[in-house]
């Protein structure tokens, strides 16, 4: 098993089942990975979401990002095979594409394309379904988990407690269309709501210190539209990634769904949001995107319109640091983190929380809020100093530049300029940036210090 993510389990496991009953707010990846996990030790699950939610892989109102390029890096990808055997198999015969060689993915960080020799150190090979088709799976998977239960068109309102506040007993649902209420009690309640998450202002109502919040305002606008490409259009390529990098605050990502469909998303920092009028669009990607690329695009034919999604900050709440918390309430996902999307990370940030959930559970639910926000913290933690560095090392993004973000972020430099043309430097960068392992950032950045002055590209 690896450090850092959830224990394998067999979801059709027998176990006695009694009464004690959980409720997660939230049917989104980040609710469905932590419904998984707390179907091993609660006789119920109850999960709730807002949304009417589609039989399988349709886009929601509740998960509008759904409509842009998600990639799941191999971190989330272990977490997958880990908490849902069999799932990625299935992609696989369904026909979705994976990626297991260098040479089928053109990834280029910060103005960097990495090199495209040799052969991935880690065997976790990238899958690329839609995020529609990875919600509706993991969906289906989850209700099929004995004692889950998933209600839809009900929303969260209000947390109930006891009268001093010191425990959550439930929730107050409100359904949607006919307005009725009801009351659902719960030995756990697990706020997976997403970035709005109303956790801190419930936290306030009910007499807590909200979390102190982190915030990069980043101001990042996603377009993207459905391509169709003819098979082998782009080679062997099966995913084109190109960052931002300080001269060029816009990036893109196109990614191959099935034989001939395609997903290209653009992205650009505030002052450099990328334009939905189509021919517009199509312009945006020339200076980003390699020539044969854009020649491929120039001759696909589109399958829908392009669409908008505005990401002003990437916030992270504090709950790890707070000294009073009430029983009975955790908060889960990008309820806690939201990262910047460019460098996708949520969803197998959501799968490390759910080991870290696993593992606290594991010790039992005495002081659980605590323990789980400090593991979860922990997980977190690369992964937010990853994505902060980054921005950070784009002029256009405001913020505060520590000497330990301007040392770190002139390390990556130096490692990403070396790795251009070396395949173990490449496996050092995607390793950090798989988030496989919390100790790969520094091994990486000790790494730099034994290249030759020439290799550093300084
Ligand atoms: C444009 C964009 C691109 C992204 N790309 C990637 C990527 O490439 N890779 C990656 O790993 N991640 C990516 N992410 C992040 C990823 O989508 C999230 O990390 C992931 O969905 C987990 O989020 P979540 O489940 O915590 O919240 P969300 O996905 O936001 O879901 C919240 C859920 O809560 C429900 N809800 C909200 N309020 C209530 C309420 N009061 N009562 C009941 N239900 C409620 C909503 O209907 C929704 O189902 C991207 C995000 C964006 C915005």
């Amino acid at each position: 098993m690896s450090d850092d993510t959830a224990r394998p389990q067999d979801p059709k496991e027998p176990r006695a089942r009694g009464s004690d009953h959980c409720v997660v707010l939230g049917a989104s990846i980040a609710g469905l990975f932590a419904a998984r996990v707390l179907s091993d030790t609660f006789d119920r699950v109850t999960v709730v979401d807002r949304d009417a939610l589609p039989e399988l892989d349709e886009n929601r109102r509740g998960v509008p990002q759904g409509r842009h390029a998600h990639a799941i890096l191999p971190a989330g990808t272990r977490g997958l095979q880990e908490m849902f055997p069999g799932l990625l198999e299935e992609f696989e015969a369904a026909g979705i594409p994976v990626v297991r060689e260098p040479t089928e993915m053109h990834f280029a960080p910060g103005g960097h394309l990495l090199c495209q020799e040799g052969r991935y150190a880690d065997p976790t090979p990238t899958y690329q379904p839609t995020r529609p088709q990875l919600e509706g799976q993991v969906r289906a998977r989850v209700r099929e988990s004995p004692g889950v239960e998933i209600i839809d068109r009900c929303e969260a309102a209000e947390l109930l407690s006891t009268p001093d506040g010191t425990r959550v007993t439930g929730v107050r649902l409100v359904e949607r269309g006919g307005g009725a209420e009801r009351e659902l009690t719960a030995d756990l309640v697990v706020d997976a709501t997403g970035r709005g998450g109303r956790a801190a202002r419930w936290l306030a109502d009910l007499g807590y210190e909200p979390p102190r919040e982190d915030r990069i305002a980043v101001d990042i606008k996603y377009v993207s539209r459905t391509l169709r490409l003819p098979p082998g259009a782009l080679g062997r390529r099966k995913v084109v990634i190109v960052g931002a990098e300080p001269g060029r605050p816009t990036g893109a990502t196109f990614l191959q769904h099935e034989q001939d469909r395609w997903m290209l998303t653009l992205i650009g920092y505030g002052g450099h949001h990328p334009p939905t009028d189509p021919a517009d669009f199509l312009e945006f990607a020339k200076p980003i995107v390699p020539s044969d690329v854009f020649e491929a695009l120039c001759a696909a034919e589109p399958l829908d319109d392009p669409v908008a999604h505005r990401y002003p900050a990437s916030v992270r709440r504090r709950y790890e640091r707070l000294g009073r918390f009430p029983d009975g309430l955790l908060v889960f996902g990008d309820a806690i983190c939201s990262f910047n999307p460019v460098y996708g990370q949520g969803m197998s940030v959501a799968a490390l929380q759910a080991a870290a959930l696993r593992e606290s559970l594991d010790r039992g639910r005495d002081r659980l809020p605590y323990r789980f926000f400090r593991a979860a913290a922990r997980k977190i933690e690369v992964a937010w100093q990853m994505a902060v560095g980054s921005d950070l090392a784009l002029p256009q993004v405001e913020g505060d530049r520590p000497l330990q973000v301007r040392l770190t972020n002139a390390y990556f430099e130096r490692l990403l300029n070396a790795a251009e043309r070396d395949p173990a430097l490449t496996q050092e960068f995607v390793k950090v940036s798989s988030l496989l392992s919390s100790r790969a950032l520094w091994d990486a950045l000790r790494r730099v210090e034994t290249l030759e002055p020439a290799a550093k590209g300084s």
